[in-house]
């Protein structure tokens, strides 16, 4: 019954509590399910239970203004990525210069979640420091163990 109603889902959402706090599982199949499924948990009910995983892959739609001459373009970017790997969904990412204060501002979504929001300063930001502030929203948010 669990497998057909996850087969069946369209988002990632818990199967019991309908929470959408659901993150990859440490949790690893044998070969056959894992072929198909992936382990995750539920942040807010505490259940495991497997995800095809069509549903349970991470998605990540960029929208970057960061300009092409700023040095720390890419990493950036791919940080921001990276960061969101290990939580399913479709997520949209977008940077954007702050006019006011000359930051980025960076805009995290997915539908249905709150939104994350993080303020860089250009020329410091470090691929790992944006990879460990993003990781740091996520947990906030209860999106991360
Ligand atoms: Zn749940």
């Amino acid at each position: 019954m669990l497998l057909i109603r996850s087969l069946l889902a369209r988002a990632p959402e818990c199967l019991l509590c309908s929470g959408t706090r659901v993150r990859r599982s440490s949790q690893v199949y044998g070969p056959l399910m894992g072929a198909v499924f992936v382990a995750v948990r539920c942040q807010e009910c505490g259940r495991r239970f497997p995800l095809p995983r069509r549903v349970a892959r991470t998605e990540v739609t960029f929208y970057s203004r960061i300009p092409t001459h700023a040095a720390n373009k890419s990493a950036v970017e791919t940080a921001l990525r990276n960061a969101l790997l290990s939580v399913p969904g479709a997520w949209t990412v977008e940077v954007r210069p702050n006019s006011k204060d000359d930051r980025w501002l960076v805009t995290i979504s997915r539908s249905g979640g709150n939104a994350i929001r993080l303020s860089l300063v250009p020329g410091d930001a470090a691929a790992d420091e944006v990879y460990e502030e993003t990781r740091a929203a996520l947990r906030k948010e209860g999106l991360l163990g």
